[in-house]
């Protein structure tokens, strides 16, 4: 057994901010991060499109664990807004909440980042132009790292963290057992002690939260997925949005079914990419900062969000089976293209490479709407169409649509304004809290966390 002060499982963004913030403010403590995923530089997609051209479901996936967790190949869009991202501010209250999210955009400047550009909505006569078409534009500062210097940024923090705090790698902690207020964390072959305890298991960790949450009777709810597809198109059809906002956060009412529609990650010039979640193959997006890596396409996801209601409680048991739906008939991802779906037609290898874009993923061509539910497929159609008032061309016929994109939400645990839990001295931050959604609420969450052990601890 090793002890420590403070133990934070997982080392993505939540888990790395609580420990830089923990020992800067309180550099006797021992703290460790357990993580199960590989160190950066380890973190290797055994995908390299000629050889291994599909997910072969790794022991642990290198795109969402490890060092950075599920963002360190992201955009590194950091949203500096209570608009979307999460709830934190539900917890913490508004101007907090933004306070602690400049906090981590100016750590990751001194780490790297300085040189990146932070867009901004305020005063934008883009919103105006949105409102006259029935589209509402969010607030939201915007700082785009770009997945290259986001990587940078990661390792730089690396290189800072690794000799102030261990660092534990493929190290998947099975079981968290309370000991008095205290905790044990046990993995296969060793265990670690703490008398604080920080859980940060993101998105991966979701199952797993689950079965810690069963464990200790921590109290959860759950009742929403988002569910969509990913949009690529030349980018100069968003060029007017994305060159001054980067991205544009877009909601729509559907006039059809009322139903609210959003546009998500947004990467001008950038690629559609593969996700793995537990085993479900869905669809995301990033971009390059250094414009040699760019591409001549913009992708971004169009969601609509499913809130069930009781008796149903499995959301994200709805999402994974749509998702799984498309694995089935496409093997992964399909692609299909915005005219064929409309004619009901299924896009064909032959279709897609004659076309005039040219797909940055190599999805498998078919029809989407044997996979999508009608609801959720006509909510999106009638988005294209709206978009296509602000940027003219979003609704051609070769715009193309990779599905299925899903947001899964973990299930929310009950925490109090601290994020602690019912148990004393144990927190739970970031995604796998279901209070964040996003890299600078879950960072946001573990300063947050680690100024308030550090302000009560013994
Ligand atoms: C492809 C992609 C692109 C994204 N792009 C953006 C973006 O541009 N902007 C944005 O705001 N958000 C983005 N996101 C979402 C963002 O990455 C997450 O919101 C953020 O990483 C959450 O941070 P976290 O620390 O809560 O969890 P994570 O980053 O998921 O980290 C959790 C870590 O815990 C580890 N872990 C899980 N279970 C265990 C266990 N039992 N034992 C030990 N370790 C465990 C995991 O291996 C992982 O490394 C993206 C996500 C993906 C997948």
């Amino acid at each position: 057994m090793k002890y420590y002060d403070v133990t934070i499982v997982g080392a993505g963004p939540g888990g790395i901010f609580s420990a830089y913030e923990l020992n800067k403010l309180a550099p006797h403590l021992k703290i460790a991060i357990i993580e199960s995923g590989n160190p950066l530089e380890k973190r290797k997609c055994p995908i390299d499109g000629e050889k291994i051209t599909r997910c072969i479901n790794c022991k642990t996936c290198s795109i969402m664990s490890g060092f950075g967790g599920a963002g360190a190949f992201s955009d590194g869009k950091y949203n500096i807004t209570n608009d979307f991202g999460g709830t934190l501010y539900e917890h913490i209250g508004k101007q907090k909440a933004l306070d602690l999210m400049n906090y981590v955009d100016s750590i990751n400047m001194s780490f790297g980042g300085n040189y990146t550009k932070l867009y901004s909505t305020a005063n934008s006569h883009l919103k105006t132009e949105c409102i006259r078409h029935g589209l509402h534009l969010l607030d939201a500062k915007v700082r785009h790292l770009g997945t290259d210097i986001n990587f940078q940024v990661l390792t730089n923090l690396y290189n800072y963290l690794s000799e102030k705090v261990d660092i534990y790698f493929n190290h998947e902690v099975k079981e968290v057992i309370k000991d008095n207020d205290e905790y044990e964390l046990v993995c296969e072959n060793e265990s670690f002690h703490s008398k604080y305890c920080i859980i940060s298991a993101g998105r991966s960790g979701s199952k797993w939260m689950e079965k810690v949450s069963n464990d200790l009777n921590i109290p959860t709810s759950s009742n929403r997925v988002d569910i969509g597809v990913r949009v690529e198109l030349p980018s100069e059809i968003f060029s007017h949005i994305t060159d001054e906002l980067y991205e544009g956060k877009i909601v729509y009412r559907t006039a059809k079914y009322q139903d609210k529609v959003r546009t998500f990650c947004m990467n001008p010039k950038g690629l559609v990419v593969n996700e793995n979640t537990n085993g479900i193959i869905t669809v995301n997006g990033h971009s390059y900062e250094d414009p040699e890596k760019q591409t001549e396409n913009t992708n971004f996801a169009l969601l609509v969000s499913k809130h069930f209601t009781e008796p149903f409680k499995d959301s994200n048991g709805y999402g994974e089976s749509i998702a799984k739906l498309s694995n089935m008939l496409g093997g992964g991802v399909i692609v299909q293209r915005f005219g064929d779906l409309l004619r009901g037609k299924r896009s064909t290898v032959d279709k897609i490479e004659n076309s005039f874009i040219n797909p940055t993923l190599k999805a498998t061509p078919g029809d989407l709407s044997l996979v999508i539910p009608k609801r959720i497929l006509d909510d999106i159609i009638e988005m294209i169409y709206a978009l296509d008032k602000i940027a003219p061309g979003t609704a051609n016929d070769e715009t193309l649509l990779y599905g299925v994109e899903v947001k899964f939400y973990n299930m929310e645990l009950k925490v109090d304004e601290n994020l602690q839990t019912n148990h004393k001295n144990l927190f739970v931050i970031g995604d796998c809290s279901g209070v964040t959604h996003s890299l600078s609420h879950a960072s946001a969450s573990g300063v947050y966390v680690a100024r308030y052990i550090n302000e009560n601890i013994i």
